[in-house]
């Protein structure tokens, strides 16, 4: 044995008989430093100290594994020269590199007895001899779960190798730096972790299984206020009472289990006032393993809310007023639809009602866009509270709205709805001072009867809503299929008219109008007429269709062009005659076409540079519809129509509103009493008197008379009789084409 190994074993059994106490006494203090939290490099100096007096001789030195797990850095080394220790620190780690680095790399012990021929320390072996170190035994330091932590290495100044005691006192202190390691690193995260939790954006609560509060970050707080102050405890159902029933009742079916949940919900702040927040709720053991916590986090997503509850509302509604739109509308019928097709249930059903307001165009274009506008909120305000929960209630276009009702609903039940409707709306008869008479057409279509298909079934209600508006507006239609075949003739008469007046396809009839007691005809109406196919389309169908897509302004100025040209023509000849047009109202609907209707005739003059026009001979036939709807510009328009000469008459007389002031205080020349009046005065004495009281009260208002639709000698002597000025119809002559009236006209100037 060398006299190291003696030393060894006599220092050693010097420690066994030395230290026990103050073995004791050394690991009591590195244990209160550990448990005081002293800072881990206090701790391993102390544990450095601690062994090298208890066992003279000893150099001792621990090294700490880099975060990246590859280098040793110096921990505690205070009897080793500096110069060592800076060059040892950040080495790296290998099997084959010296003790301690073969030592971390391995996890196993070494022990170099003579670092001069070991050949772990052959490339660095010049720096310990130059330091005076001869022999190195290092002990890997490994935590609870077996990382290497780093190394504790006892140096020698002679070759020496290990007593039994010795390896226990190196593993003794290894075990000792790896406690006071770990601790150190816990106490490190554990101040991280409260730092983290003092900074987190979010709020966290933490409550044991009573809802006991434990911890209350201060996010939390300043989300919803220092709830601590009111109580100890948590309780999620009355914090989150607002929440929607179902989010609640999964939440607390999650907590009851100890599930983690996450959610939306509404919170409620110590204030009392509400706030969306998103929260993650999750379950763990507590410190002793013995019950369950609860990590409440919550963001208060209030904000994000309203903004995409904005973003919603506009998507989804209509912003006058506020009612669902379109899209919303047609989405919702879609889902439901879809739902019935795919459930096959009999029995299940919906209905939608497509509401259009009557004349809307005309009170916007009249009394200006902020009153049409009045009426849609007015219109909507009313009608909401009529439709149950259920219903979706939209504002579907302009002036249209839609219900849906999902269900089956019986048709009286429908019809029940749309008389209350069509009540509502006309109770509404005031905007702004401003006097309307407000009224709706309604369209009804249903599913599964009228179609399975939601678009066809949306164009049902449709072409029942425009049905209830030719019958008169203010009404109701269900639909049935004799529309759908309507609409596709309508659609189908609409695609030629448009190539009509390009292709000369129109002709121009003429029905004489003779004065009351003469045969002689100097006057006839213009009557429209158009070929197609073969067949003539009356213009009682097809006129209204071109008044639906505008194309009636160019009819119109096309009949009027031929009309003058006639006069014209013949007056150039020296001859006269008279010609009446008709004027549909959709010529005058707005301030623009009315422009457009004096332009015209200012433009036919400057065309045919005539100065003198023998405006006299043209009569212009305006329905009582114009006279009603839209008094203010039309007068003016009259009025100057009527300085040029040119004539104005009610056309229809009696079929319309009736309203006899208008005819004193418009500029008008004369009336034509409906057909339907004159082919009554054979039914009765009621009404001879009718035609009787027209005709004087007209007379009186300085308007002459002429009764159309006269059939019947009956029909000729009463009118005679009641002292009308002008009569047409088929008693007489029914409408002609151009060459055949040109021919009576001849034949007349040649008789007389
Ligand atoms: P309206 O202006 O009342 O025209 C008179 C209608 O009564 C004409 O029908 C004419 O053929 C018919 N009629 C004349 N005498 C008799 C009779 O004794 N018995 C019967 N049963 N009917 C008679 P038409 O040509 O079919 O025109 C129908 C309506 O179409 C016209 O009614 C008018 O509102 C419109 N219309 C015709 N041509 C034009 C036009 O050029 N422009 C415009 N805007 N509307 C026109
Ligand atoms: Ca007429
Ligand atoms: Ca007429």
């Amino acid at each position: 044995m060398d006299s190291g190994q003696t030393f060894a074993s006599q220092s050693a059994n010097y420690d066994v008989l030395t230290t026990c106490a103050s073995n004791n006494d050394r690991y009591s203090q590195i244990l209160t430093m550990l448990l005081a939290g002293s800072p881990l490099r206090e701790i391993l100096h102390s544990l450095v100290l601690s062994i090298e007096a208890q066992k003279i001789g000893t150099r001792a030195s621990v090294l700490l594994m880099s975060n990246d797990k590859k280098r040793l850095l110096t921990g505690a080394a205070p009897s080793l020269p500096e110069q060592y220790n800076q060059a040892i620190n950040g080495i790296e780690i290998g099997p084959i590199v010296g003790s301690c680095g073969a030592a971390a790399a391995t996890g196993e012990r070494v022990i170099v007895e003579d670092i001069a021929t070991h050949p772990n320390w052959a490339p660095y072996k010049e720096l310990p001899l130059k330091a005076g170190l001869k022999a190195c035994w290092s002990e890997p330091i490994i935590d609870s779960t077996g990382n290497v932590l780093g190394t504790f290495a006892m140096y020698y100044d002679t070759q020496k190798s290990p007593s039994a005691l010795d390896l226990e006192l190196i593993q003794e202190a290894a075990r000792l730096a790896s406690l006071a390691i770990e601790r150190s690193q816990g106490l490190h995260l554990q101040t991280l972790t409260s730092k983290i939790f003092s900074k987190l954006p979010m709020g966290l609560l933490i409550v044991n299984e009573n809802n006991t509060i434990l911890f209350i970050n201060p996010e939390f707080k300043s989300i919803c206020g220092d709830i601590t102050v009111d109580s100890e405890s948590f309780e999620p159902k009355r914090f989150f009472e607002h929440s929607q029933q179902e989010n609640i009742t999964s939440l607390m079916k999650n907590l009851a289990i100890g599930k983690t949940w996450q959610g939306e919900l509404t919170g409620r702040k110590r204030n009392g006032k509400t706030f969306d927040a998103e929260v993650t709720v999750t379950s763990f053991r507590d410190y002793h393993g013995e019950q369950n916590c609860f990590s409440w986090l919550i963001a208060d997503i209030s904000e994000h809310k309203d903004a995409s509850k904005l973003i919603h509302f506009q998507a989804n509604n209509d912003a006058l007023t506020r009612l669902a739109n379109r899209r919303y509308f047609v989405e919702k019928i879609y889902d439901y639809v879809w739902q019935q097709e795919r459930s096959k249930q009999t029995g299940i059903g919906c209905s939608i009602l497509l509401m259009d307001i009557d004349n809307f165009k005309f009170i916007n274009d009249s009394l200006g866009h902020e009153c049409g506008d009045r009426l849609l909120i007015e219109v909507a305000k009313r009608l909401a509270p009529l439709f149950p929960e259920m219903c979706t209630f939209a504002r579907t276009a302009g002036d249209e709205f839609g219900v849906f009702l999902q269900g089956k609903v019986s048709a009286n039940e429908l019809i029940e709805l749309a008389k209350q409707i069509n009540q509502i709306v006309s109770n509404v008869s005031w905007l702004n001072s401003k006097t309307i008479q407000a009224s709706m057409s309604i369209g009804i279509a249903r599913y599964p009867e009228d179609s399975t298909e939601v678009d066809a079934l949306i164009n049902c209600a449709n072409q029942a809503m425009h049905d209830a508006k030719v019958k008169g507006r203010n009404g109701y239609q269900f639909f049935d299929q004799s529309m759908q075949k309507n609409a596709e003739r309508t659609a189908f008469l609409n695609m030629e008219l448009n190539k009509a007046l390009s292709h000369d396809a129109f002709e121009l009839y003429f029905q004489p109008i003779l004065a009351a007691n003469s045969t002689h005809i100097d006057s006839a109406e213009v009557l429209l007429r158009w070929p197609l196919n073969g067949e003539f389309i009356s213009p009682e169908e097809f006129i209204p269709i071109a008044e639906q897509s505008g194309l009636i302004v160019s009819i119109g100025k096309w009949i009027r062009q031929q009309a003058l040209d006639l006069i014209y023509n013949y007056w150039q000849q020296g001859r006269t005659i008279s010609l009446s047009v008709n004027v549909s109202t959709s010529e005058f609907i707005t301030a623009d076409l009315q422009q457009q209707f004096i332009s015209f005739f200012e433009d036919y003059l400057v065309e045919k540079s005539i100065d003198n026009f023998p405006f006299h001979l043209l009569t212009i036939e305006i329905t009582e519809s114009v006279l009603m709807e839209q008094h203010e510009n039309v007068e003016q328009l009259l009025s100057r129509l009527r300085n040029w000469g040119i004539k104005i008459s009610v056309d229809d007389f009696g079929t319309g509103y009736s309203s006899l002031s208008y005819l004193a205080n418009f500029p008008v020349d004369q009336i034509k009493i409906d057909k339907s009046f004159i082919q009554k005065i054979e039914q009765g004495a009621r009404h001879k008197a009718l035609v009787e009281a027209i005709t004087t009260m007209s007379h009186a208002l300085d308007l002459s008379v002429t009764a159309e639709g006269v059939e019947t000698k009956a029909q000729l002597e009463f009118v005679q009789l009641s002292q009308v000025d002008a009569i047409q119809g088929y008693y007489f002559h029914k409408p002609m084409p151009q060459n055949a009236f040109a021919d009576l006209l001849e034949q007349q100037a040649y008789l007389s």
